[in-house]
């Protein structure tokens, strides 16, 4: 009998639905500061993904070619596809939200918030309407490091929705301390938002929050969702029947969507984000500090 890879944690029997036994973690490119933000193009077949302090932002190809995409990147951090497969990103350089056009030119979608300069967008994620949502934590200006060392011009750090026709910039959560990674549920009943908080003070708990809106996307109820209990929750995607995986410190931890941890996908390198990608969509691809993994997997994008 072949045995789990020692790469698998098993916290429930139902998760060994959701993985290859004997698929390894590959390590598919390295060399970076902060790896974050993959994301996959299906029209393209590859993968982008920042270097955040590096200021780039790469490209990885399925003949396992690497190579640069932009640079500088303005640090940009998170990145997601929208409904037109454009690319959308957070850059802490420009404490922006940006779209790259099909001709290459980029749109500022976002860097005001009533007047005031955003924090530094960290992630972001685009609903089927059109809806981007994003989350404006301080990272980016905490330091010279991965952005412009600035005091914030924000009360709090929100999460946002963006009208893109309109323009019309919402805060529709007020209360974190440090929002990061977001995700829908399949049906986009449920947001799913990280408190990355931890990261500076440890008082404050490493959870994912889950809010429920209603059909008009207001938030009617909110509710802890799960505890990351290595590390803390940074980026994280909802597979097509709901799972969510998270980042953590000691690799990738999945949950049912009753938030019942089912594992862990164990990497030797603080994990900052994930995606889904591959030419069927059951690969994980994994941005970890200095490196990006990559897992075959039971489990595809909701999208
Ligand atoms: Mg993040």
């Amino acid at each position: 009998m072949i045995p789990y890879n020692s790469c698998y944690q098993i916290d429930d029997p139902r998760f060994k639905t959701l993985i290859q036994k004997n698929a390894c973690l590959h390590k598919v490119a390295t060399g970076f500061e902060w790896t974050e933000g993959p994301v996959w193009f299906p029209a393209h077949q590859l993968l982008l993904f920042s270097d955040i302090p590096g200021e780039r932002i790469m490209r990885l190809t399925p003949d396992g070619h690497v190579s640069t995409f932009r640079q500088p990147s303005n640090y940009a951090n998170g990145h997601t596809r929208d409904t037109q497969g454009r690319l959308v990103s957070c850059q802490h350089g420009t404490r922006s939200v940006t779209r790259t056009e099909a001709d290459g030119t980029v749109t500022v979608l976002a860097d005001r918030y009533e007047g005031a300069r955003l924090n530094s967008p960290n992630d972001v994620i685009v609903q089927s309407s059109g809806a981007v949502w994003f989350t404006d934590p301080t990272y980016g200006i905490l330091s010279d490091y991965e952005g412009y060392a600035a005091d914030p011009e924000q009360k709090a750090r929100n999460v946002f929705r963006l009208d893109p026709d309109t323009g019309a910039l919402e805060a529709m959560i007020t209360d974190f301390v440090q929002p990061n990674g977001l995700a829908f549920s399949p049906d986009e009943t449920i947001l799913y938002v990280a408190e990355s908080g931890s990261s500076h003070d440890p008082d404050v708990p490493s959870v994912i929050r889950a809010f429920q809106l209603d059909c008009d996307g207001r938030i009617v109820a909110d509710s802890v969702f799960a505890t990351i209990d290595q590390g803390l929750p940074d980026g994280m995607r909802v597979d097509a029947a709901g799972h969510v995986w998270s980042s953590a410190a000691d690799g990738i931890h999945c949950f049912r969507p009753d938030g019942t941890r089912l594992g862990k996908i164990l990497v030797p390198e603080v994990v900052s984000n994930l995606c889904f990608g591959g030419s069927r969509g059951n690969r994980l691809f994994i941005t970890a500090t200095t490196s990006v993994y990559k897992i075959a997997v039971n489990a595809r994008s909701a999208i």
